[in-house]
């Protein structure tokens, strides 16, 4: 999709904002915010998510943010921080401002205490068991905790002691005085605040009671004076508990929450929480594994941030949740690599082929265009000689119908070079097919052969001219479209999602080849090169995604 498509192509939240603009609404200013927990690293749906607020920020000349929703100590770390900062800077955005929620503990304190002061929130002494069985149902109202009615003294002077260590974990907390009546379960009383003796990785010890959820990300929007916080459709019945806050508080600003869909994208897991299993229970090697959908995993698979960026402007942004289909993801980065990725071949599982009148020291450097659509990519040299590997697939005693490669008697081109034909196939005791003896025809290269029409293409490198690869094959982590709705989503792990070659042999203009550059190896798939384990000796390939949908029906 073009960049003008991108601009001109509509969502809700779109017409939300011009509106808002043109009613000069926030001063005609738009500042969103993607606010990551740092409890795992990025994943697919978040890349929808900083891909509407940097890019709502980037067409309405205005700012976002990052700000690390850190109020969950026990689960987050500096190492998830540094993740997602690599990957939002990869994904091709930068921030205007990088924020904590962290660096707000005291303000938030301080608006707490403002809250007990003016009546509208108590600290109560009930178990997180008695708070769930208070809470009612949603056909049931809910019963007032005792301590409601507790003076507006007593609960400054108890909040003053959570923060001050005086009480256990889970002695008291601190609720929000609403409506235990309330149709909305949200606002019958909400925690605020928790009294929790955690190490903070950013606060240390300085803390032992930590804002709630509800009660951060509205003070945190509105202190950076977001105009509008795009968030998705599971807070929409937390909004009126955001307004709540915000009205009762008269914070400087007060940022409009609009809801949107989350993604949802079949044959994989969008939840940071079972990714992390998937991770700690070695399902995976590790969060870059590249059968995850994480930035990362898809960073390594060889994903490039405009097939990304160009996925989530396909997808759109609504309010009605849906199923993306994986062939929606792939096409992007295969469109992309199709346009942009050098050419390369490479045999995975190499079987042997002597050309009998070829002059057996001979080597042909032939000059083979990098890009057929792209002559400005240049050439690479490819070395021709009297030995060279073919795929084994790529030859058959016995065809199957229509089989347009190579057959015993029969002729075949070699990709880029000669046409070739099989005289004699030679087996060893096991009658296994160990080497193929063929004749070449001079007379064409480049050039059709005289008399006859010769309809099958195979790629092939030289034996001797040729490096040895590991080419890592990887399909869908699951076996089925939503692993969500199994039992459990672990049994849904499709045990074949990567096949490991190590016999593979890549032609020798990859010697060159660095970490992370992506190639198409003809007739075979995408591959980019892993950045992790490919050495100068032994590169590694990651298979990015194949030629064509090979899962389409
Ligand atoms: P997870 O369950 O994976 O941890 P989360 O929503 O708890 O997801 P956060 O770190 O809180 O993760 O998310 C940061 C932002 O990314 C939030 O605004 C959230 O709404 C958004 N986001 C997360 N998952 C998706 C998704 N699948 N599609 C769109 N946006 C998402
Ligand atoms: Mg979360």
């Amino acid at each position: 999709m073009s960049s003008t498509e991108n601009q001109t192509a509509s969502n809700f939240i779109r017409h939300i904002i011009t509106k808002d603009i043109s009613d000069n609404k926030n001063n005609g200013k738009v500042i969103t915010r993607f606010p990551p927990e740092p409890n795992g690293y990025l994943h697919i749906g978040h890349a929808k998510s900083i891909c509407l607020n940097f890019g709502m920020a980037a067409e309405y000349n205005g700012d976002c943010n990052l700000r690390f929703d850190d109020t969950n100590p026990e689960k987050e770390s500096i190492e998830f921080m540094q993740s997602i900062e690599r990957d939002v800077n990869w994904l091709g955005f930068k921030w205007a401002n990088k924020h904590h929620a962290s660096d707000y503990f005291e303000q938030l304190y301080t608006y707490a205490v403002q809250l007990i002061k003016s009546g509208d929130a108590y600290v109560d002494s009930l178990s997180a068991e008695q708070i769930r069985e208070y809470r009612g149902s949603l056909t049931e109202p809910g019963k007032e905790s005792p301590d409601r009615s507790r003076t507006v003294e007593d609960n400054l002077a108890l909040f003053a002691g959570m923060r001050n260590g005086d009480y256990a974990d889970g002695q008291f907390v601190l609720r929000a005085k609403i409506d235990m009546a309330s149709p909305n379960i949200n606002m019958r009383d909400p925690a605020l605040y928790r009294i929790r003796r955690v190490h903070h990785q950013r606060t240390g010890d300085t803390w032992c009671v930590y804002p709630m959820y509800d009660f951060t990300h509205c003070i945190s929007d509105a202190i950076e004076n977001i105009t509008h916080s795009l968030c998705t459709l599971e807070f929409e019945a937390h909004r009126p508990l955001y307004n709540w806050v915000l009205d009762k508080l008269q914070t400087p600003s007060h940022p409009q929450q609009i809801e949107f869909a989350r993604l949802q994208l079949e044959y994989t897991i969008v939840s940071k929480r079972k990714l992390a299993q998937l991770v700690n229970e070695n399902h995976v090697n590790g969060w870059d594994d590249p059968r995850m959908p994480t930035i990362a995993g898809m960073r390594r698979a060889g994903y490039t941030p405009t097939a990304i960026r160009d996925f989530c402007e396909r997808i759109g942004i609504t309010k009605k949740d849906s199923w993306i289909e994986m062939a929606v993801l792939e096409n992007c980065i295969r469109e992309d690599l199709n346009d942009n990725a050098p050419r390369a071949m490479a045999v995975l599982e190499p079987l042997r082929l002597v050309i009998e009148n070829y002059p057996a020291e001979q080597v042909e450097i032939l000059e083979v265009s990098t890009h057929p659509q792209k002559p400005e990519l240049g050439t690479r040299k490819i070395p021709f000689s009297k030995v060279i590997l073919i795929e084994q697939d790529d030859f058959a005693e016995i065809p199957p119908a229509k089989f347009k490669r190579l057959i015993a008697g029969g002729e075949v081109r070699l990709r880029s070079s000669y046409v070739i034909k099989c005289k004699e196939v030679i087996k060893n005791e096991a009658g296994d097919i160990v080497e193929l003896r063929c004749s070449y025809d001079p007379d064409t290269l480049g050039k059709k052969p005289e008399g006859r029409k010769v309809k099958g293409v195979i790629h092939w490198v030289s034996e001797q001219q040729s490096l040895p690869a590991e080419l890592r094959l990887y399909d869908r982590l699951f076996t089925v479209a939503n692993p969500d709705s199994e039992d459990n989503f672990l049994d849904a792990i499709n045990p074949n999602s990567l096949t490991t070659l190590t016999n593979c042999r890549v032609e020798a203009s990859l010697i060159s080849a660095q970490p992370s550059d992506r190639f198409q190896f003809e007739r075979v798939g995408y591959f980019c090169v892993d950045s992790v384990d490919s050495t100068t000796e032994k590169p590694v390939f990651n298979r990015t995604v194949t030629l064509r949908d090979t899962w389409a029906k």
